[in-house]
């Protein structure tokens, strides 16, 4: 019988590569979406990856867990992947109530839904390096105390301890993937590895000459969400469920991405980065930089994708969706 997963935030980035991977390994799969009043839902990501008629599409919103046992019910899944959630971090600042709403509670709603319908399938949470915060540790692994600094970043703490908590109170295959920062073609445009992806192809195109950014000092642990989503399903694979750090283990600012993707097409960051205070953050996350060795010791998960290889995708990608455009 061919296994099914339910994946929520399957229009989002992540959605879109976990759904193509288990599609390859003979999955059903279902993915839940809201409504939206553009009548036609936003499968762009799905598109792109040509897997948009592959997935059935059920009707739901995290803060409705009527509409979540109900896919639970059509989808009887034997894995769960919770991607959904508020994910933007400047967001959380303008929408901290919406945010506590989904990307925290919403997770109280998947694992009571988990209970009631089908607690023998496999939940997968995705919880973020954001909950460390002001570091407490030059490197977090699995041990290190957390200490968020934005509503999205309290929100995901609560996300990670609902998971674990049902998991010890429940009896239930609940696993916590402590992803650090993914990035890839498929990246949101408001965050700073895709902005400036699609700034310098704007540059380059000549269809702006400035791009205005905000921290260039900060730091983070960029990784392929290819990557990254092989690792979720790994997590389900195991004998037990458990918590897992997934992350390069090498930090780089954001200043150093800028100028490896504006050399990348023959240009010079420092004659077209700005700095603007629109984009700085009231309380900014410094430096995050992740140990796997728990992932490579138990999943046997190591990354495939160079942050230079990823860069130049990315890059790549944007040159040529401004290009086809224009056309
Ligand atoms: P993303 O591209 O922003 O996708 C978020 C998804 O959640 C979208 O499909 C969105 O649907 C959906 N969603 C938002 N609110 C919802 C609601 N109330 N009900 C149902 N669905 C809702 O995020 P991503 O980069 O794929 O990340 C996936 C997950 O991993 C998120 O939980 C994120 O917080 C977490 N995470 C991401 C990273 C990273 O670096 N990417 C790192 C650590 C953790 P719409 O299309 O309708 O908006
Ligand atoms: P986050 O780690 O989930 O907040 O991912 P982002 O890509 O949104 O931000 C990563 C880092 O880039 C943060 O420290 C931001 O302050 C910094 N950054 C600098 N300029 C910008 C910008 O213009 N947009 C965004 N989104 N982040 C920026």
């Amino acid at each position: 019988m061919k296994k099914s997963a339910l994946i929520t935030g399957i229009t989002g980035q992540d959605g879109a590569y976990l759904a193509q991977l288990l599609l390859s390994k003979g999955y059903q799969v279902f993915g839940l979406a809201r409504r939206s009043s553009t009548s036609e839902l936003n499968l762009s990501r799905l598109q792109w990856l040509g897997i948009a008629n592959d997935i059935e599409i059920l009707d739901g919103d995290l803060s409705d867990l009527s509409s979540l046992m109900r896919a639970y019910k059509t989808a009887n899944p034997s894995e769960i992947y919770n991607l959904a959630a508020q994910s933007f971090v400047a967001t959380s600042w303008s929408q901290p109530l919406l945010t506590a709403n989904v990307t925290a509670v919403g997770v109280a709603n998947m694992l009571e839904a988990l209970l009631t319908c089908c607690p023998g399938a496999r939940f997968y949470q995705a919880s973020s390096s954001e909950m460390y915060g002001l570091i407490r540790e030059p490197r977090q692994t699995e041990q290190t105390p957390f200490y968020p600094r934005s509503p999205y970043a309290v929100a995901k703490l609560y996300g990670h301890w609902i998971t674990v908590n049902y998991r010890e109170s429940h009896n239930l295959f609940a696993t916590s993937g402590i992803l650090f920062n993914h990035e890839s073609p498929l990246r949101g445009i408001e965050f700073v590895t895709r902005k400036i992806t699609d700034g310098v192809a704007r540059i380059k195109l000549g269809l702006q000459d400035k791009l205005s950014l905000g921290n260039l000092d900060a730091k983070r642990d960029w990784g392929h969400a290819r990557d990254y989503t092989r690792a979720m399903w790994m997590m389900l694979q195991q004998d037990v469920a458990d918590d897992y750090v997934i992350a390069t283990g090498i930090t780089t600012s954001v200043r150093d991405f800028c100028q490896s993707a504006f050399a990348h097409v023959g240009l010079n960051y420092e004659n077209h980065v700005v700095t603007d205070p629109r984009f700085l953050r009231p309380a900014e996350v410094d430096v995050l930089l992740g140990d796997s060795t728990k992932a490579h010791q138990i999943l046997g998960w190591h990354p495939e994708i160079s942050l230079n290889e990823m860069i130049s995708e990315m890059v790549e990608a944007d040159l040529k969706r401004l290009s086809n455009k224009g056309a």
